[in-house]
């Protein structure tokens, strides 16, 4: 690929990129497809052609946010571009896929979940801030590490309804400091906490909540619960997901919205696939589960 060529893929309005992506952009802001966002923190500069997000400190072009978006290298991402806007680049030839997309490597992880350990860091979140159960802090199988530069972070895994590791999710433990949350190479994730769905009954209510946050809350509250993504569009992948959960499972499906527009929106798109989703309201203090589970707990 020449120059010129480069050139025309990074010159692609940047909105136009976002939408093809998936995201909805409005005002020249949008929900940050990289943390648990609820209020448009991602913004996008016309003039030069780039986006930030001001709480995950995510960056970059065009050709940035396909390659973090879709999690896909250099060549990858220049690739689907000029695919989805028609520019032809003549020396490519197909790749075989898994050059495509890097695979997670759970091999890789594994170990660090099979005795979790939390720091003091992270007890202090979970425990003294988050009020969660620590029993369902075991479950979730949460551990906790520190970088070279001393910054705690906790390990929250992902798998799927077989029990094999498919992605992790790093949440930043210092409070305010960025980037909020980092993912390995080609994680997956998704919906999280599925092997819960292997203990359900027939006829048994499940809770769907936004992010894990609000999950471990709603397990340490005594209900089952799973999560999807927070506030960002339902991506095909996860409502194909709800599908199949819907269709083999003889359950309820029961979710707490956030108390923001978001937070509707997101419930009328589940609604659409799960058309028995019973919607509960939140009191007006707590705009999330989390808030309204850590100012009900007694002590
Ligand atoms: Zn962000």
């Amino acid at each position: 690929m020449d120059r010129q060529e480069l050139q025309k893929l990074r010159d692609l309005p940047i909105e136009g990129v976002a939408e093809r992506l998936g995201l909805r952009v409005s005002r020249h802001k949008s929900l940050c497809p990289f943390h648990e966002d609820s209020h448009p923190s991602l913004s996008f500069r016309v003039s030069k052609n780039t986006f930030r997000c001001f709480v995950c400190g995510a960056s970059g072009g065009p050709i940035d946010l396909v390659m973090r978006h879709l999690n896909f290298d250099f060549k990858a991402a220049c690739r689907w571009l000029a695919d989805e806007h028609n520019i032809i680049i003549d020396e490519w030839k197909p790749a075989p896929t898994d050059e495509v997309h890097k695979a997670f490597d759970a091999t890789r992880y594994e170990r660090f979940f099979e005795r979790p350990w939390l720091n003091e860091e992270a007890r202090r979140f979970l425990f003294d801030e988050r009020r969660l159960d620590p029993r369902v802090v075991g479950w979730c199988r949460l551990t906790s590490w520190k970088d070279k530069q001393g910054v705690a972070w906790l390990q929250i895994p992902y798998y799927n309804r077989e029990g094999k590791l498919v992605g992790i999710q790093n949440r930043n433990l210092v409070r305010g400091a960025l980037p909020r949350f980092r993912f390995p190479q080609g994680s997956q994730c998704g919906i999280y906490n599925l092997p819960v769905l292997n203990l359900l009954r027939p006829g048994e209510q499940l809770f769907i909540t936004e992010g894990c946050s609000d999950c471990w809350a709603m397990l340490s509250s005594g209900h089952k619960a799973i999560a999807i993504p927070s506030a960002t569009l339902l991506t095909n992948d996860v409502r194909g997901k709800m599908e199949e959960v819907r269709d083999k499972l003889d359950i309820q499906f029961h979710m707490y919205p956030d108390r923001d527009e978001p937070g509707e929106r997101l419930f009328l798109q589940l609604q659409k696939v799960l058309p028995s989703l019973v919607h509960h309201q939140l009191p007006p203090d707590c705009k999330d589960f989390s808030d309204f589970y850590t100012l009900n707990i007694k002590d």
